[in-house]
């Protein structure tokens, strides 16, 4: 439990638009934005849209409209990566000011050359540091017409290290990692000195160092970004934040949740008639515990939220235990407030005029058999549909013995007080006065109303019909 609160967190959710979000990514900002309210901090969306080809606004909009329809509304942003490439190229210039980075004139045909003769030897392939400033180094002459990348200078030697509140202290060896490219060549016929496209690891920390970002808290197939971000931080003269590298999320197959593997957008879940709050205590759950609590608020969450519980391993998505704790949330959830999404869903299914109806009321008779307003909308569907019972049920049920019953129950459901109680009165005198069980009519009345053979209490379903609607669908008995 987060037993002091610390209002100067500041989370982010930093989302590659390149394909749309699915349960797996949103996870990713779940607990950032849980961490941040838990604390009374600011949670940040940062859109990082530097990948021009694979980006699309296609995938921002379903991005915000999952998050909003979940809830998780940030602070500050969304913020476009596109949109700093100035304040990154600065920074690249800062660096290359302090040192800490270098213009590197090496060819792609040279590093091709280099990576083949390093793989002969049965080497790693990594930069050499032909390029690399050293005192008392002579570097090559530049060659004419090269555009450089700019690296950065990794410290060598040594190792880097941080303690993930999931995975504990992990540690890189510097000779590890590369000097990574921090931007790309600039275009032919910028200025000599232009500072091309920064690349994706370096823009990620100016972001943070700008964002004044606290805790990062993202997948950990970002790993071995880490160490090299670390790096750039220390360059730049800050201490790395606190890091979070949450386990992937598989899916029922076990493999990583992907678009590739079956994966739905966020957006699927709520037509298909989850609720946000639900989905919200799913996503927690699958990958942070709170004691053995299943089922808790979005306000409980908030409470509870921490990053000292968080689970080690892979949480695999299971369909079947998701429309449980949906399940759970529409009984825990008031009538009133589940009435709009009904209607949705109703509208979907071609309902629209819903004044015959006191909808919540309804909502309450069906919802503990319904796992989704979706169900809860097929079931409410009779009350505006023509019935259509299955024609074996109904020859089987409606027999000669029973029509007089069902006729003298009409007659007298035309005078009973249209309540349940004055409606389950006159069915009793009905079964008194021609000697039939509960099951003999109730069953016939139901597929004859209803078109179904199950519904809940039939006097309490009969009630919210209009007496006329009733009486109508029983005339031709
Ligand atoms: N843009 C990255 C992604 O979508 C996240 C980067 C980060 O959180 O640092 O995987």
């Amino acid at each position: 439990m987060t037993t002091t609160r610390n209002p100067s967190v500041r989370t982010r959710f930093a989302p590659s638009p390149t394909g749309f979000i699915h349960l797996g990514n949103i996870r990713s900002a779940l607990y950032p934005w849980a961490f941040a309210r838990a604390n009374g901090g600011t949670f940040i969306l940062r859109i990082e849209d530097t990948d021009v080809e694979r980006s699309t606004q296609e995938a921002v909009d379903v991005i915000l409209e999952g998050m909003r329809w979940l809830g998780l509304d940030p602070d500050e942003g969304p913020y476009y990566q596109m949109q700093r490439m100035d304040r990154y190229r600065e920074v690249v210039a800062q660096l290359l000011a302090s040192g800490h980075a270098y213009r590197c004139y090496m060819t792609p045909e040279e590093l091709d050359a280099l990576r083949e003769r390093q793989m002969a030897a049965k080497l790693k392939p990594r930069y050499d540091g032909t390029w690399r400033p050293e005192p008392g180094k002579t570097l090559p002459p530049v060659p004419p017409g090269v555009r450089p990348v700019i690296r950065f200078k990794t410290p060598q030697g040594g190792v880097v290290s941080w303690d993930d509140k999931v995975k504990g202290r992990v540690t890189f060896h510097n000779d590890e990692l590369d000097d990574l490219v921090i931007a790309r060549p600039a275009p032919e016929g910028s200025a000599p000195d232009a500072i091309g496209a920064p690349t994706y690891n370096f823009c990620v920390v100016v972001d943070d160092i700008d964002m004044r970002i606290t805790h990062v808290i993202r997948g950990d197939d970002h790993v071995n970004n880490t160490p090299r971000q670390i790096h750039i931080f220390r360059a730049l003269g800050h201490e790395p934040p606190v890091y979070a590298h949450l386990p992937t999320v598989l899916n029922e197959q076990g493999e990583k949740m992907s678009k590739r593997h079956g994966a739905k957008p966020v957006t699927h879940y709520r037509d298909e008639g989850y609720l946000a709050d639900a989905v919200v205590n799913y996503l927690a759950r699958l990958g942070w515990s709170h004691g053995d609590d299943e089922i808790f608020t979005r306000e409980q969450l908030v409470a509870w939220f921490d990053l000292d519980h968080l689970g080690k391993s892979a949480g695999q998505f299971d369909e079947a235990k998701l429309r449980w704790v949906n399940a759970q949330h529409i009984k825990m959830t008031a009538d009133d407030a589940l009435a709009p999404l009904v209607a949705q869903q109703l509208a979907r299914l071609g309902f629209t005029d819903l004044a015959v109806l006191d909808l919540p009321r309804a909502i309450g008779l069906f919802k503990d058999r319904c796992a989704t307003t979706v169900e809860i909308a097929e079931w409410l569907g009779m009350y505006f549909a023509h019935p259509t019972p299955p024609a074996d049920e109904l020859a089987k049920h409606l027999t000669d013995a029973v029509r007089p019953a069902l006729q003298a129950l009409r007659e007298r459901l035309a005078h009973a007080e249209w309540t349940a109680p004055g409606i389950g009165d006159a069915i009793k005198a009905t079964l008194g006065e021609f000697k039939l069980k509960m099951p003999q009519v109730a069953i016939p009345l139901r597929l004859l109303v209803c078109g179904r053979a199950q519904t809940p209490s039939i006097d309490a379903v009969l009630a919210l019909f209009r007496r006329e609607e009733v009486l109508a669908r029983l005339q031709h008995v």
